[in-house]
Protein backbone atom coordinates (compact mmCIF):
# COMPACT_ATOMS: atom_id res chain seq x y z
CA UNK A 1 0.00 0.00 0.00
CA UNK A 2 0.96 3.25 -0.68
CA UNK A 3 -0.25 5.88 1.63
CA UNK A 4 -0.01 9.73 1.67
CA UNK A 5 -1.08 12.80 3.34
CA UNK A 6 -1.38 16.17 1.29
CA UNK A 7 -1.14 18.97 3.89
CA UNK A 8 -1.74 22.76 3.93
CA UNK A 9 -3.76 25.61 5.84
CA UNK A 10 -7.60 25.67 4.39
CA UNK A 11 -7.79 27.40 0.66
CA UNK A 12 -4.14 25.86 -0.12
CA UNK A 13 -5.87 23.05 -3.00
CA UNK A 14 -5.54 20.18 -0.92
CA UNK A 15 -8.76 19.01 -2.78
CA UNK A 16 -7.91 20.22 -6.17
CA UNK A 17 -4.78 18.38 -6.25
CA UNK A 18 -6.14 15.31 -4.34
CA UNK A 19 -8.76 14.84 -7.35
CA UNK A 20 -5.27 14.80 -9.99
CA UNK A 21 -3.39 12.12 -7.64
CA UNK A 22 -6.10 10.06 -6.91
CA UNK A 23 -6.76 10.00 -10.57
CA UNK A 24 -3.69 9.52 -11.66
CA UNK A 25 -2.40 6.77 -8.81
CA UNK A 26 -5.58 5.05 -7.68
CA UNK A 27 -5.99 6.08 -4.48
CA UNK A 28 -8.91 6.12 -2.12
CA UNK A 29 -9.40 9.93 -1.27
CA UNK A 30 -9.87 10.63 2.52
CA UNK A 31 -11.18 14.21 3.10
CA UNK A 32 -12.39 14.76 6.08
CA UNK A 33 -13.96 17.76 5.31
CA UNK A 34 -16.49 15.93 2.79
CA UNK A 35 -16.97 13.04 5.12
CA UNK A 36 -18.39 15.79 7.57
CA UNK A 37 -20.23 17.60 5.24
CA UNK A 38 -21.75 14.61 3.88
CA UNK A 39 -22.97 13.22 7.56
CA UNK A 40 -24.53 17.06 7.93
CA UNK A 41 -26.53 16.69 4.57
CA UNK A 42 -27.64 13.44 5.89
CA UNK A 43 -28.31 14.84 9.44
CA UNK A 44 -26.41 12.29 11.23
CA UNK A 45 -26.26 12.56 15.01
CA UNK A 46 -22.19 12.83 14.23
CA UNK A 47 -23.06 15.78 11.49
CA UNK A 48 -24.88 17.61 13.72
CA UNK A 49 -22.48 17.53 16.28
CA UNK A 50 -19.28 18.63 13.96
CA UNK A 51 -21.77 21.86 12.28
CA UNK A 52 -21.30 23.39 15.05
CA UNK A 53 -17.68 23.70 15.26
CA UNK A 54 -17.06 23.96 11.56
CA UNK A 55 -19.51 26.65 11.35
CA UNK A 56 -17.29 28.62 13.89
CA UNK A 57 -13.95 27.80 11.99
CA UNK A 58 -13.43 25.23 15.22
CA UNK A 59 -11.96 21.72 14.58
CA UNK A 60 -14.47 18.79 15.25
CA UNK A 61 -13.18 17.21 18.22
CA UNK A 62 -10.41 14.28 17.58
CA UNK A 63 -12.41 11.56 18.87
CA UNK A 64 -15.14 12.30 15.94
CA UNK A 65 -13.34 12.83 13.05
CA UNK A 66 -10.48 9.51 14.23
CA UNK A 67 -13.57 7.42 14.62
CA UNK A 68 -14.85 8.31 11.22
CA UNK A 69 -11.57 7.87 9.61
CA UNK A 70 -11.15 4.61 11.55
CA UNK A 71 -14.32 3.24 9.92
CA UNK A 72 -13.41 4.91 6.03
CA UNK A 73 -10.35 3.14 6.47
CA UNK A 74 -11.56 -0.98 7.61
CA UNK A 75 -14.71 -0.23 4.56
CA UNK A 76 -12.07 0.25 2.20
CA UNK A 77 -10.48 -3.29 2.50
CA UNK A 78 -8.55 -4.05 -1.04
CA UNK A 79 -7.25 -0.19 -2.49
CA UNK A 80 -3.77 0.42 -3.21
CA UNK A 81 -3.79 3.68 -0.62
CA UNK A 82 -4.97 5.96 0.71
CA UNK A 83 -4.84 9.64 -0.04
CA UNK A 84 -5.25 11.76 3.07
CA UNK A 85 -6.46 14.91 2.49
CA UNK A 86 -7.69 17.26 5.75
CA UNK A 87 -6.43 14.90 8.07
CA UNK A 88 -4.43 14.39 9.98
CA UNK A 89 -5.30 17.90 11.53
CA UNK A 90 -3.71 17.57 15.33
CA UNK A 91 -0.84 15.46 16.41
CA UNK A 92 -3.32 13.43 18.52
CA UNK A 93 -4.91 12.22 14.89
CA UNK A 94 -1.74 11.51 13.47
CA UNK A 95 -0.60 9.00 16.55
CA UNK A 96 -3.98 7.27 16.21
CA UNK A 97 -3.50 7.35 12.52
CA UNK A 98 -0.44 5.77 12.97
CA UNK A 99 -1.73 3.03 14.77
CA UNK A 100 -4.27 2.35 12.26
CA UNK A 101 -2.20 2.07 10.00
CA UNK A 102 0.15 -0.08 11.62
CA UNK A 103 -2.60 -2.64 11.90
CA UNK A 104 -2.55 -2.67 7.99
CA UNK A 105 1.55 -3.05 8.12
CA UNK A 106 1.03 0.12 5.85
CA UNK A 107 2.59 3.23 7.22
CA UNK A 108 2.39 6.53 5.98
CA UNK A 109 5.03 7.54 2.99
CA UNK A 110 5.00 10.88 2.76
CA UNK A 111 3.07 14.05 3.68
CA UNK A 112 3.03 16.62 1.02
CA UNK A 113 2.38 19.80 2.37
CA UNK A 114 1.35 22.71 0.76
CA UNK A 115 3.13 26.21 0.84
CA UNK A 116 0.70 29.44 0.58
CA UNK A 117 1.03 33.13 2.17
CA UNK A 118 -1.87 33.70 4.16
CA UNK A 119 -3.18 36.43 2.05
CA UNK A 120 -3.36 34.49 -0.69
CA UNK A 121 -5.39 31.99 1.18
CA UNK A 122 -7.96 34.52 2.22
CA UNK A 123 -8.18 35.85 -1.25
CA UNK A 124 -8.72 32.08 -2.49
CA UNK A 125 -11.11 31.20 0.13
CA UNK A 126 -13.36 34.21 0.22
CA UNK A 127 -13.46 33.50 -3.87
CA UNK A 128 -14.26 29.94 -3.24
CA UNK A 129 -17.08 30.81 -0.99
CA UNK A 130 -19.08 33.09 -4.07
CA UNK A 131 -19.25 29.04 -6.13
CA UNK A 132 -18.98 26.63 -3.28
CA UNK A 133 -22.14 26.67 -1.22
CA UNK A 134 -20.19 26.44 1.84
CA UNK A 135 -21.21 28.79 4.17
CA UNK A 136 -17.68 28.85 6.26
CA UNK A 137 -16.22 30.40 3.46
CA UNK A 138 -18.12 33.23 2.72
CA UNK A 139 -17.72 34.67 6.55
CA UNK A 140 -13.93 36.61 6.90
CA UNK A 141 -14.22 35.94 10.41
CA UNK A 142 -14.96 32.03 10.05
CA UNK A 143 -11.47 31.90 7.47
CA UNK A 144 -9.53 33.56 9.56
CA UNK A 145 -10.42 31.48 12.32
CA UNK A 146 -9.55 28.45 10.84
CA UNK A 147 -6.37 30.00 9.36
CA UNK A 148 -5.45 30.71 13.21
CA UNK A 149 -6.90 26.67 14.24
CA UNK A 150 -4.17 25.70 11.26
CA UNK A 151 -1.58 27.62 13.16
CA UNK A 152 -2.25 26.60 16.48
CA UNK A 153 -3.10 23.43 16.12
CA UNK A 154 -2.68 21.92 13.19
CA UNK A 155 1.04 23.35 11.69
CA UNK A 156 2.54 20.66 14.53
CA UNK A 157 0.97 18.01 12.86
CA UNK A 158 4.00 18.35 10.32
CA UNK A 159 6.70 18.72 13.15
CA UNK A 160 5.19 15.12 13.91
CA UNK A 161 6.09 13.62 10.10
CA UNK A 162 9.48 15.39 10.07
CA UNK A 163 10.58 13.86 13.15
CA UNK A 164 10.54 10.47 10.75
CA UNK A 165 11.68 12.69 7.81
CA UNK A 166 8.64 12.24 5.84
CA UNK A 167 7.67 15.76 5.18
CA UNK A 168 8.16 17.43 1.91
CA UNK A 169 7.47 20.96 1.07
CA UNK A 170 5.68 22.11 -1.96
CA UNK A 171 5.19 25.43 -2.83
CA UNK A 172 1.57 25.94 -2.98
CA UNK A 173 1.41 29.06 -5.38
CA UNK A 174 1.18 29.08 -9.24
CA UNK A 175 -1.01 27.51 -11.87
CA UNK A 176 -2.58 24.19 -10.85
CA UNK A 177 -0.75 22.08 -13.45
CA UNK A 178 2.67 23.47 -12.49
CA UNK A 179 1.96 22.45 -8.38
CA UNK A 180 0.71 19.05 -9.59
CA UNK A 181 3.98 18.45 -12.06
CA UNK A 182 5.73 19.22 -8.71
CA UNK A 183 3.79 16.83 -6.36
CA UNK A 184 4.38 14.00 -9.14
CA UNK A 185 7.48 14.53 -8.86
CA UNK A 186 7.79 13.80 -5.15
CA UNK A 187 5.21 11.19 -5.91
CA UNK A 188 7.39 9.44 -8.30
CA UNK A 189 10.57 9.43 -6.53
CA UNK A 190 8.66 7.37 -3.50
CA UNK A 191 7.52 5.00 -6.37
CA UNK A 192 10.13 4.33 -8.27
P1 LIG B 1 -10.56 23.60 4.59
O1 LIG B 1 -9.29 22.88 4.84
O2 LIG B 1 -10.65 24.20 3.22
O3 LIG B 1 -10.95 24.57 5.67
P2 LIG B 1 -12.06 21.12 5.03
O4 LIG B 1 -13.15 20.74 4.12
O5 LIG B 1 -10.85 20.28 5.08
O6 LIG B 1 -11.75 22.60 4.59
O7 LIG B 1 -12.63 21.26 6.53
C1 LIG B 1 -13.75 22.03 6.84
C2 LIG B 1 -13.99 22.03 8.35
O8 LIG B 1 -14.24 20.68 8.80
C3 LIG B 1 -12.82 22.49 9.20
O9 LIG B 1 -12.81 23.90 9.36
C4 LIG B 1 -13.08 21.75 10.52
O10 LIG B 1 -14.07 22.40 11.28
C5 LIG B 1 -13.65 20.43 10.08
N1 LIG B 1 -12.61 19.38 9.93
C6 LIG B 1 -12.21 18.80 8.76
N2 LIG B 1 -11.25 17.87 8.98
C7 LIG B 1 -11.03 17.88 10.33
C8 LIG B 1 -10.13 17.18 11.18
N3 LIG B 1 -9.28 16.25 10.71
N4 LIG B 1 -10.17 17.44 12.52
C9 LIG B 1 -11.03 18.35 13.01
N5 LIG B 1 -11.87 19.06 12.26
C10 LIG B 1 -11.89 18.84 10.94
Amino acid sequence: MFNLILFGPPGSGKGTQSEKIMAQYGLKHLSTGDLLRSEIANQTALGLEAKQFMDKGELVPDAVVIGMISSSIDSNESVKGFLFDGFPRTPAQAEALDNLLELKKAPISVMLALDVSEEELVKRLMKRGETSGRSDDTNEVVIRARISEYLNKTAAVADYYQQFDKVKMIKGEGSIDEIYQNLCLEIDKILN
